[in-house]
């Protein structure tokens, strides 16, 4: 199951991604408002193995010290996220938030196509696919299983993400749309970080998108 939590003054949507079997699983992009997430997973009472980040801007790791010091789980993101979970210039902590933003604790930085799979099932995984533009370190965490996706800022609903802070490209954005994101099938979900869900057939043949894809 796929559960959407509001969280924070923008607001970011961070996703928990459960197993129904095990009620083992994921916490994606815990942006804001660790108390929230906690008494969700308190109530549900489901184990989260890990905490995945689609990129480091802080409106997407804000939650993530809080969580990690009272859940004692991992937390992943693409390799190039060194650069902006530890710096708060870079991730934009102290430029809209006014206070600095850094992870704490560990950080697992991985390589594009990892595969994220549940201790408890084995079936259960996420693929970390990279789709750099946004920041350098963008991915997406797709989901072959539930035809899902969890893209982050590089598309929104009738959208996609901000190219102009540290690491932005549009080319480059644009590039990893097209044969990162489009190239999925065409009837998966895109649960992006700040609108409602989508799908790559919907946002494929917008205006802006009038291309072929490759
Ligand atoms: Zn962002």
């Amino acid at each position: 199951m796929i559960i959407t939590c509001e969280v924070g003054p923008f607001p970011t949507n961070a996703y928990f991604y459960i197993d129904d079997e095990t009620q083992h699983g994921f916490l994606i992009d815990p942006g804001y408002e660790a108390e929230k997430l906690l008494y969700l997973i308190d109530k549900r009472q489901w184990t989260i193995e890990k905490i995945l980040l689609t990129h480091g801007h802080f409106d997407h790791i804000s939650a993530v010290n809080d969580l990690q010091s009272k859940l004692k789980i991992p937390v992943y993101i693409h390799k190039n996220g060194r650069d902006y979970v530890k710096d708060a210039k870079m991730n934009g902590s102290i430029i809209f938030f006014g206070l600095p933003v850094v992870i704490d604790g560990e950080v697992n930085y991985i390589d594009d196509n990892s595969e994220i799979v549940l201790s408890t099932n084995k079936d259960f995984k996420l693929k970390l696919i990279a789709v750099p533009g946004h920041t350098t370190d963008g991915a997406i965490y797709y989901s072959q299983r539930d035809n899902a996706a969890f893209v982050g800022d590089s598309i929104f609903h009738k959208s996609i993400g901000r190219t102009d802070l540290p690491g932005g490209n549009y080319e480059t954005l644009i590039n990893s749309i097209k044969q990162k994101i489009f190239t999925l099938p065409n009837e998966t979900i895109l649960l992006s970080g700040h609108s409602e869900p989508t799908t790559v057939e919907d946002e494929k043949f917008r205006p802006w998108f009038n291309y072929s894809v490759n």
